[in-house]
């Protein structure tokens, strides 16, 4: 990367969705990017667009984060340059009864949304800690507070994102670098339809722009855990506080109303 005085933001899955949309915000904020995703073409061109529209310099770096050590080489891309915000975004979903969906599908996205998560964010904190300053932002989901039928394995890595920015918020407290979780609920991107899920469109769920800047907005005021939307926050509120006698039937039938749970 270039040797700009500005700081540096790492973005993970920024070739669409919410990924490119922070891309797009955290440059207009006057971050250099290096911005991570398989699809070289597309990370080309959302790096060419940002470029020609903010002047900041965007480095693509094309990774398959489920690959064994990905964080590592994703690290070794930025050629000694230390990012002062690390954002964990990259994700997808498996969509489908545990009992007949595909472990090898189940097992790559728990590569991505964990052991990537771990490792990268394992290699930039020491840099931040020594400067006094950064931090990282980590995008969950509602279901980072509610076990899900037909996502579970999807649910348990955002339900691990919750512990792990946790725990971290607490063992970053006095060193200058923070931690912001931020949890969206449904979002307009290519999200669903990757993960198979026939979505009646009943609900509509929120711009990704619009999760990107509430996102930037949160971290920059170092808030810990947000949670973005009214809608989002009751539907989190019952997660924390029914019991699971009663969520659970519940939330089938909001993914029956969604068109996303089998009929029985
Ligand atoms: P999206 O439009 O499908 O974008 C997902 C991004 O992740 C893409 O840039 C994709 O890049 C990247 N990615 C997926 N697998 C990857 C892999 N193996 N290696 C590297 N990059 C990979 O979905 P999105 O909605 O923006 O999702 C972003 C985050 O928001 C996810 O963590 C998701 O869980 C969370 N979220 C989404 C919603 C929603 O309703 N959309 C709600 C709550 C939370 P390539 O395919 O180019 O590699």
């Amino acid at each position: 990367m270039s040797d700009s005085r500005r700081p540096i933001a790492l973005v993970t899955g920024a070739s669409s969705g919410i990924g490119r949309s922070l891309a797009r915000r955290f440059a207009d904020a006057g971050y250099d990017l290096a911005i991570v995703s398989r699809d070289g073409a597309r990370l080309k061109a959302v790096a060419d667009e940002i470029m020609s529209k903010t002047g900041v310099v965007v480095l693509p770096i094309v990774q398959d984060l489920s690959a064994a050590g990905a964080g590592r080489k994703v690290v070794e891309a930025l050629g000694g340059r230390e990012p002062d915000v690390l954002i964990n975004n990259a994700g997808f979903g498996v969509h489908g009864a545990f009992a007949e969906t595909e472990v090898s599908d189940e097992l790559a996205m728990v590569r991505v949304q964990v052991d990537a998560v771990i490792e990268l964010t394992k290699a930039v904190l020491p840099g931040m800690i020594r400067k006094g300053r950064g931090g990282i932002l980590n995008i969950g989901s509602v279901y980072c507070f509610a076990p899900v039928p037909e996502q579970a394995i999807y649910a348990s890595t955002k339900a691990f994102l919750l512990s792990f920015s946790q725990s971290l918020i607490g063992e970053l407290s006095g060193t200058g670098v923070h931690v912001t979780l931020v949890c969206p609920g449904i979002t307009r991107t290519e999200f669903r339809e990757r993960a198979g899920m026939k979505d009646t469109g009943r609900i509509r769920g929120k711009d990704p722009d619009e999760v990107a800047d509430a996102a930037y907005r949160a971290f920059s005021a170092k808030r810990r855990i947000v949670v973005l939307g009214g809608a989002s926050k009751i539907f989190v509120g019952l997660a924390r506080w029914l019991p699971g006698l009663i969520f659970l039937p519940l939330m089938r039938s909001i993914n029956r109303y969604r068109g996303i749970a089998p009929k029985r």
